[in-house]
């Protein structure tokens, strides 16, 4: 191995682990996970205790009907959290946004203030601490330098953040025991247009909630002048997260990862996933310990995080929290993902979020679980023990059917990007084609109503004690109802399937925000639940309510126009490409193609009419991913044509300076004249000319695409055609080259290196 590498891998076998000291009580004694939750947020309790009554009242009213709130009462939540924050160590606040560039935006300012006060000496200045209510609601960042799409030339080039109050502030530590009050913002251009995420996804939350509202009030009679059953509805998300690992030096001297988040070159070694031993396989000690410390910082940010296991492929792994309203859900993966890079790096790691960082191994996914729940608790998606007489869930089923079936493509547009290009229909990850897996049980229970038949008998569960080494266990076992075991089917291949009590819709990338995707499905769900509460009302004639027979027949109306967006065989398959094909699925294989949905007006009707889009914010955002797409592979061929020219090739030249030497030199000698150096040197010279070969073509591409001049979605077409086989073609002649050119030489960490800690 060169030299670089050699003292990189050193370092990163001779480095010990991190290890943080887990925080104890006055006692010794550790504290309790629960203990510790939530410690640097400020709650609501804490607004309850710093308001007079009425005032936390009308705060209430402010968070749940968006009202505006009073001066008075921002001004004393103000400094109260000021308080709070400054007694944690906080010497700045921040308002804290998702611009639409996938990550979080802050920018600090520190509660300094200075008063001046004149006398008869003059003037003079003392430093105060101070932290406004106008400061808390409101911040103008400079919009400017985030991606507008062209709102700016449309409207005000001006940007406001302006507090979230549905999502509580919190602390995080900065060094030397500071920290930074975080205040969760949205950020909307002078005229309110969305420039975020946040804000649609807020909208789109809003819509869901009174469209399900409508459908269960109807469906759920009270005595006539009694308030209705549901009041609100939440949709609700849980956001597994799959990254990987890897040494941050190792890390460090590869310019591709650096730059693009992903590989561009380099080869499988011959071992790699195909044992199937790292998937649940034993925790590597320096992961577990990032693990644990960036675990420890979210429960005391009131990140739920539960679960945490070995993914499939080398150094991938998985965290999963336990659900939460959606929009705080997405808070809490944006913060998650911050914390685990911040973490990782302390631990001298680089986390990856991209979607295909290995080429051959299984990508990265965020698996976005997805359900809407009653102010009561009560999960819409919950099937209960006999699903086919349960008419409020089969009503929602139907709805969240029709949902796909009607903007199936549009849900394709919400998780495209070049990044998960690389992923979608490879190595165990969904296919571009949107369609539902539901499972053998309630696939049965939607054909026997579509039938008019009874349902095939499906066993309830049994208790059962279970017996070993002849004596019997005091414990009492249940067998798996065959319900839950056929709704838990793991079907890997589809892109949303139903698991047991929730949709998982698992085509969203791991390195995006999971607002864009869920704030698209809360609209198409929002829209199919209009359309189901409207055939409904139109089944029930003149009746102020609906019958079970009215019920049953808006159920087989749905359940037979959304047939062909059911899918339960292997979605990797050609076979379904051509049946999806003859049902009039659609299939939408690049992003730009994907990112045209945006402006189609099937879907772009159902987005404006609801009130979750604008026109020109969807023709903004249509821009701002168009642009992005073709940035990305921009970046990407540039990365790798200096890579190529001024690391690969220069290696494999002067490996083969050597072998020419060596030549030379046997070339005098009896019987050498057709050494075994000669023959790799023959080997490689060919490799050699190709690669710069296609180093000039990398260049020629390129160039080309700087001759069209502000049009992203001519960049993107010309990204998607030439840049992207560009990149490939290129690619296959490194990794030739890797192979041919001795170890000593290649500059850049091998796959091998990479892979295995
Ligand atoms: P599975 O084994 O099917 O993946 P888990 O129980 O491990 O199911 O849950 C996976 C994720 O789904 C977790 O983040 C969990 O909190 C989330 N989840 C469970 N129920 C719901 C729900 N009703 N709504 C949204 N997410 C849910
Ligand atoms: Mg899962």
């Amino acid at each position: 191995a060169n030299q670089a590498r050699i003292e990189s891998l050193k370092d990163n076998i001779n480095r010990p682990t991190r290890s943080i000291e887990y925080p104890k009580k006055i006692d010794g004694k550790p504290y309790y996970t629960s203990e510790i939750f939530g410690e640097n947020v400020f709650h609501l309790q804490q607004i309850a205790k710093v308001l007079p009554k009425p005032a936390y009242a009308s705060f209430l009213k402010q968070m749940r009907g968006r009202q505006a709130l009073d001066k008075a009462t921002a001004d004393a939540i103000a400094h109260a959290v000021r308080i709070w924050a400054m007694d944690r160590g906080a010497t700045h606040f921040t308002h804290w946004f998702q611009p639409q560039t996938g990550s979080t935006a802050e920018k600090h300012d520190a509660f300094l203030s200075l008063k001046s006060s004149f006398s008869a000496n003059g003037e003079e200045v003392t430093a105060i601490d101070a932290f406004s209510g106008s400061q808390l609601l409101q911040a103008e960042p400079d919009a400017s330098s985030f991606p507008s799409g062209g709102m700016r030339t449309t409207f005000e080039a001006r940007g406001y953040t302006v507090w979230d109050t549905t999502s509580p502030m919190f602390i995080q530590q900065g060094p030397h025991g500071t920290s930074v009050l975080y205040i969760p913002s949205v950020f909307i251009s002078y005229n309110g247009d969305a420039l975020d995420e946040k804000t649609v996804l807020l909208r789109s939350t809003n819509q869901i909630a009174k469209a399900a509202c409508e459908l269960l009030n109807l469906i759920d009679p009270v005595p006539v002048g009694a308030q209705p059953r549901t009041s609100h509805v939440f949709t609700t998300l849980g956001t597994e997260q799959e990254y990987f690992l890897v040494d941050r030096s190792l890390y460090s001297l590869r310019p591709d990862l650096k730059h693009t988040g992903r590989t561009l070159v380099g080869n499988l070694p011959p071992k790699h996933q195909q044992m199937e031993d790292h998937y649940f396989g034993r925790i590597p000690s320096k992961v577990m310990a990032t693990m644990s410390e960036a675990e420890l910082e979210l429960f005391r940010l009131g990140v739920p995080v539960k679960t945490r296991h070995n993914e499939v492929a080398p150094q991938q792994f998985e965290l999963a929290p336990i659900f939460e309203e959606a929009s705080l859900a997405v808070d809490h993966n944006l913060l998650t993902m911050d914390v685990l890079s911040k973490v990782a790096h302390k631990n001298k790691l680089k986390v990856l979020f991209h979607e295909k960082p290995f080429k051959g191994v299984n990508g990265s996914g965020k698996h976005c679980n997805w359900s809407m729940s009653t102010d009561r608790g009560e999960n819409l998606l919950d099937p209960t023990v006999k699903p086919e007489t349960n008419y409020r869930f089969l009503l929602v089923l139907v709805s969240v059917l029709h949902a796909v079936q009607c903007h199936g493509g549009l849900l394709r547009t919400s998780i495209a990007s070049s990044s998960n290009e690389h992923r979608l229909g490879a190595c165990e990850a969904p296919p571009m084609i949107v369609s539902v897996f539901l499972g053998e049980h309630l696939t049965e229970v939607l054909n026997s109503i579509e039938e008019s038949r009874p349902i095939k008998n499906f066993s309830v569960p049994e208790i059962q004690s279970i017996k070993l080494g002849g004596t019997v266990l005091d414990v009492k076992v249940a067998t798996l109802p065959d319900i839950s075991r056929d709704l838990t089917d793991r079907n890997r291949t589809s892109p949303f399937a139903f698991t047991g009590n929730k949709f998982e819709f698992r085509a969203v990338g791991s390195k995006q925000s999971p607002a864009f995707p869920v704030t698209i499905l809360n609209a198409a769900v929002a829209s199919a639940l209009q359309d189901v509460t409207q055939a409904l009302r139109e089944q029930m004639g003149g009746r102020p309510y609906p019958s079970d027979a009215d019920k049953i027949a808006v159920i087989k109306k749905f359940i037979a126009s959304t047939k062909s967006v059911r899918f339960e065989g292997d979605g990797y398959s050609d076979a379904w490409i051509q049946e999806a094909e003859r049902r009039g699925l659609p299939n939408i294989k690049t992003s730009p193609e994907a990112f045209e949905q945006l402006l189609n007006p099937v879907h772009a009707d159902m987005l404006t009419r609801q009130g979750i889009f604008t026109a020109s914010e969807l023709q903004s955002r249509h821009l701002i991913l168009q642009e992005r797409y073709a940035k990305d592979l921009l970046v990407e061929a540039n990365t790798l044509r200096t890579l190529l020219a001024s690391q690969i090739l220069p290696a494999a030249f002067e490996y083969r300076g050597s072998l020419a030497q060596t030549v030379q030199l046997l070339n005098g000698i009896e019987g050498e004249g057709n050494s075994p150096e000669l023959a790799a040197l023959k080997a490689l010279t060919p490799v050699v000319k190709e690669l710069q070969a296609t180093i000039a073509n990398l260049d020629k591409v390129v160039h080309e695409m700087h001759h069209i001049v502000d049009d992203p979605v001519q960049e993107a077409k010309y990204a998607d055609a030439k840049i992207a086989p560009a990149l490939n073609a290129a690619r296959a002649i490194a990794d030739k080259l890797e192979v041919l050119t001795a170890d000593k030489y290649y500059p850049i960490p091998h796959y091998s290196e990479l892979l295995w800690f």
